[in-house]
């Protein structure tokens, strides 16, 4: 497993260095601004349930990597034939790539992704002698985002996502429509998701990470989307700092409310093989 140069930063600085000077000013009111923005999408979209039973961080962060440039139907889609055709991660790591590519092929990339997945597995089967990370149960935060960040092909977000949806702790992922979104509504003003990252984690309130990243997707699926933003249906608009948002809102159609059809279906939360 080689080791990247990219550091994932430290979860504890309550401002990154990374993070550009805007985002920097006056936490109180961003804080205030963020308390409230994840309190009214919890009154819009609900609290989200957290699934009985989380998977292991090994199976959290392959299906993870699965979903990485793609919709979370067809990674899970990718997910379960790979599940189902090599069922043990030691029968991953044997099977040719090529074979491992076919049964995920639906999700894309899917060349990238099983030379990644196998040279992953390899990496922690050097690392801790076997195909599991159980360890990081015992790991701190900041320990887990540099052990998983010095895989190649994960980064922020991937190892974020194992620490709120595998290990149950209280970091915010971000990825490109969380990052979008909280830019939108002016929460920070950042170049990426990885400065987003950084300036969102003082930000949002205590033990509302996962809340708060879960309905951030269902938003972006439903209203505030990349390309045609509803935001004359968006119950956030007084607070957005969008500058087209006016523009969108007279494009909205009459009665438009999110076609929630596929909003809520997240891949992390179906990962149960039947
Ligand atoms: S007003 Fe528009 S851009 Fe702003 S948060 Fe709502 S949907 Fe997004």
């Amino acid at each position: 497993m080689s080791v990247k140069s990219v550091s994932p930063g430290t979860l504890n600085n309550r401002y990154d260095s990374n993070v550009s000077r805007s985002a920097k000013a006056a936490p109180d009111i961003k804080t205030r601004k963020t308390r409230r923005v994840a309190a009214e999408l919890e009154e819009f979209l609900g609290i989200p349930s957290k699934p009985r039973r989380s998977e292991p961080p090994l199976e959290c962060l392959i299906a993870t990597l699965l979903s990485q440039n793609t919709n979370d139907r067809n990674s899970h889609r990718a997910w379960m034939t790979l599940r189902k055709r090599f069922p043990t991660w030691q029968r991953v790591a044997d099977a040719p790539t090529r074979l491992l590519a076919k049964a995920i092929e639906v999700g894309g990339l899917k060349n990238q992704k099983a030379r990644r997945i196998k040279q992953i597995l390899r990496g922690i089967k050097r690392r801790v002698g076997k195909y599991e990370l159980s360890d990081l149960k015992r790991k701190s935060e900041q320990e887990v985002l540099e052990y998983l960040t010095s895989m190649d092909g994960v980064g922020l977000k991937t190892a974020a996502c194992v620490l709120v949806f595998s290990l149950g702790r209280d970091v915010f992922p971000v990825d490109t429509h969380i990052h979008r979104i909280c830019n939108r509504l002016g929460l920070v003003r950042s170049r990426n998701a990885e400065e987003t990252f950084h300036a969102m984690q003082p930000l949002v309130p205590k033990g509302k990470a996962y809340s708060f990243h879960v309905n951030l997707i269902r938003f972006g699926r439903s209203v505030c989307k990349a390309k045609n933003p509803l935001c004359g249906a968006c119950p956030l608009y007084d607070r957005c700092v969008y500058p087209a948002k006016e523009r969108f809102a007279e494009e909205t159609p009459r009665g438009a409310r999110s076609k929630r059809t596929d909003a809520d279906f997240m891949i992390l939360h179906n990962l149960a093989v039947s």
